[in-house]
């Protein structure tokens, strides 16, 4: 599962070699931003939402893109195709760069630090995983306030996780101060309501605005399913007929099992299923 190669500020070093410096400002303030692309085929799933979604980060934090769109894309593929990747992900990370340590920006503006990598990743234990469903553990939801830009300061999301593994779970939702999940711990994170009506909360700076997210809502769009972007409590999920998380590289995944509470009703549920066969009809892929 080792990359053989990495792209670090213009070369492909071996795995082992890969190195940035101690004073990146990724590695001591978290003042970085990252994406996750799946590889299906070889292919990269969705990824011009994925670099829009990187500008964006990028220029909420005011770093400068390290390489223009047509030469990212190429160093993309170059990386995918290096490491011979079929099925797996892409992590693209780029950092405000290295300078003396102090809080304020570099001034005057450094390089920033791009790194990017991909690795294999083992698709039938994933199918294998949305085919049972995972159990989710809530968590207050303590990250800062600006979820909406897709920082390397992902500490909230760790110890959420963590606490999620500690309690048998495989993934961890966050809930905000009046009782309303927000998301997962790196997904986005549905219901099919009561009433039958699908909802995950609205876009605003307490998510991330998943890419996964947005693709299925264009299939959702597209089909009969009543859909709502409205909150949804703890207890409304548990007393939910389906619930179900997305991202970049769990597609659309079955939540069977909320903080030990077992959803009634057939699980995995068949919205969740279908909609995972759609999105991966409807998924971009260059
Ligand atoms: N929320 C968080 C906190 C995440 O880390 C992720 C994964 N990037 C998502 C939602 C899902 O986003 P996407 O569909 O773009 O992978």
């Amino acid at each position: 599962m080792i990359p053989r190669c990495v792209y670090v500020n213009g070369r492909y070093v071996h795995y082992g070699a890969a190195r940035v410096h101690v004073e990146d400002r990724g590695f001591q303030f978290g003042d970085a931003v990252y994406e996750v692309c799946a590889i299906r085929a070889g292919r990269l799933l969705d990824l011009d939402a994925h670099l829009a979604r990187l500008d964006r980060s990028l220029a909420a934090l005011r770093i400068a893109p390290p390489l223009g769109p047509q030469p990212l894309r190429h160093v993309l593929r170059e990386v995918v195709q290096r490491n011979l990747v079929r099925d797996g992900l892409l992590y693209l990370q780029v950092s405000r760069g290295v300078a003396e340590r102090e809080h304020a920006f570099p001034d005057p503006a450094v390089s920033p630090t791009l790194v990017i990598f991909a690795r294999p990743m083992n698709m039938e234990h994933l199918d294998a995983r949305a085919a049972t469903g995972i159990s989710v553990h809530t968590s207050p939801d303590i990250r800062w306030a600006r979820r909406d830009i897709k920082t390397t300061g992902l500490l909230g999301n760790v110890l959420g996780k963590q606490s999620a593994r500690e309690a048998g779970a495989s993934e961890v939702w966050f809930v905000d101060g009046q009782g309303y999940v927000t998301e997962g711990g790196s997904t986005n994170a549905w219901i099919v309501d009561r009433r039958g009506v699908l909802r995950t909360r609205e876009l605003s700076q307490d998510i991330l605005p998943g890419i996964t997210r947005e693709t299925l809502l264009s299939v959702i769009h597209d089909s009969s399913l009543e859909f709502a972007e409205v909150p949804f409590t703890v207890r409304e999920a548990q007393e939910a007929q389906e619930a179900f998380n997305t991202s970049a590289l769990s597609f659309v995944t079955p939540v069977t099992t909320i903080d030990g509470v077992r959803l009634k009703g057939p699980q995995p549920g068949l919205v969740a299923m279908g909609l995972r066969q759609s999105y991966l009809n409807r998924v971009d892929s260059v």
